[in-house]
């Protein structure tokens, strides 16, 4: 892999950055005081090609690939968490999903809405009873006629309450296991019996909701499925593969902004007469911050490079989701530790980051959960990358 940036790359990342200083730094303060999602803002996104990179002109996108989409993901969570966080819905593993699995109409209509921030995108897979056990989930879709109808309840889905088009997965054969799960493309637009209650719950930003759905007797039409019938659980699984690589990116969005306001803290802050950064024990810990930063970055960017490549990458994405969990939890940690008192004062962000990272450790399989994975996959017993197709 070429450590260099092609100028695509480089375009995208420069992309980010000015929109980041022009639309994200003068305005984050006021919009967290403020709270509430802000629609305006995905649409600006997506107007200046932030969410397009994974997609030929043809359906809405730029194509200048998947490390150039990391970068830019990397850009706008190191600017803020409101702009880091709605990549997954508009940008990667909704669009994803049916740019991969859908019929040319589903591909056509929704590809290029999600993309340009027009339509805004929900994946709806966790549910109350548990998001780590996928195929245990309880929803179900029976087909009637022309109709599918669904009955059950999602959990913790991120901008479930704001969202136009939910990506759902519920059991079309109860009795089948993983092999019964369906996925449907869901328009919440005046559906009836559905319902959506936003979850109180600290994430680090006020901006981006988190709700939980419910379905009761909700009708679909029939092509709504996406994939074939029972088909369901291998899309989520080949589909979080790029959400794996989504996940960490951000986080390391986070690791560059706390190592920033770290290197900056440490040479304002003084005590005993000398800025805090003359302290060793505050140089080694920048010295920590930045070594883990790093490594993070190249397994993030290696996982994205052989997606982009067309070669499978489930399992460098799982390695590169582990290991930049515990890497920016520890950099936020650490950030903390330098701005003491501080960090935990609304004005920094840190203790923001703080909580974002952790939520980030858990989202879309969690620590223990690839873990697991990679535990099997490197003892030969079951391949990550089985559900890539
Ligand atoms: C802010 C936020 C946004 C989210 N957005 C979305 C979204 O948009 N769409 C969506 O579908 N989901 C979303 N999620 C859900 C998220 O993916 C789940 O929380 C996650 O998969 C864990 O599921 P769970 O919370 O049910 O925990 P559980 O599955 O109940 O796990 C609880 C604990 O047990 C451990 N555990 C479980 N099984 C095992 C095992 N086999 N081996 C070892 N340890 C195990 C887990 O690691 C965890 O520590 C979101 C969550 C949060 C907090």
């Amino acid at each position: 892999m070429d450590s260099r940036l092609s100028p695509d790359q480089a375009a995208a990342r420069e992309m980010a950055i000015d929109f980041a200083r022009k639309e994200v730094a003068p305005h984050w303060r006021r919009r967290e005081a403020e709270g509430g999602f802000q629609r305006d803002l995905i649409e600006k996104m997506g107007a200046a090609g932030m969410f397009g990179c994974l997609f030929p002109e043809e359906f809405g996108g730029n194509g200048m690939g998947f490390v150039a989409q990391v970068l830019v993901m990397e850009e706008m969570m190191r600017a803020s968490i409101e702009t880091g966080m709605p990549f997954n819905n508009q940008g990667v593993n909704v669009p994803m999903a049916i740019y991969r699995h859908g019929t040319p109409a589903q591909k056509r209509r929704y590809v290029p809405e999600l993309v340009a921030g027009r339509t805004i995108g929900c994946f709806g897979l966790t549910e109350p009873g548990g998001g780590s056990d996928a195929a245990a989930m309880r929803t179900r879709a029976v087909r009637r006629g022309d109709r599918y109808v669904i009955n059950g309840s999602k959990m913790w889905i991120t901008l479930g309450s704001v969202a136009d088009l939910i990506l759902l997965f519920a059991k079309t054969d109860p009795d089948a296991g993983h092999a019964g799960v369906s996925a449907f493309l869901v328009d919440t637009k005046d559906l009836k019996g559905f319902s959506a209650k936003p979850i109180e719950a600290d994430i680090g930003t006020r901006c981006i909701p988190t709700a939980e759905l419910s379905f009761q007797d909700v009708e679909i039409p029939v092509d709504s499925l996406l994939g074939g019938e029972g088909q369901g659980f291998k899309l989520a699984m080949s589909t979080l593969h790029y959400g794996r690589v989504c996940v960490p990116a951000r986080g390391l969005g986070i690791a560059q902004a706390c190592l920033d306001m770290a290197v900056q803290y440490a040479n304002d802050r003084v005590a005993f007469g000398k800025k805090i950064g003359e302290f060793q024990a505050v140089q080694h810990t920048i010295a920590d911050m930045l070594a883990q930063t790093e490594a993070a970055r190249w397994l993030i960017y290696r996982a994205a490079d052989r997606a982009e490549r067309g070669e499978s990458f489930g399992r460098e994405a799982s390695i590169a989701k582990y290991f930049a969990g515990e890497a920016v939890m520890n950099i936020t940690e650490k950030c903390l530790e330098i701005h003491g008192g501080f960090g935990f004062a609304r004005e920094f962000p840190v203790f923001r980051y703080f909580t974002c990272a952790r939520v980030l450790r858990t989202g879309e399989g969690s620590a223990n959960i690839q873990k697991n994975l990679l535990g099997l996959d490197e003892l030969g017993w079951k391949k990550i990358d089985r559900h890539a197709a």
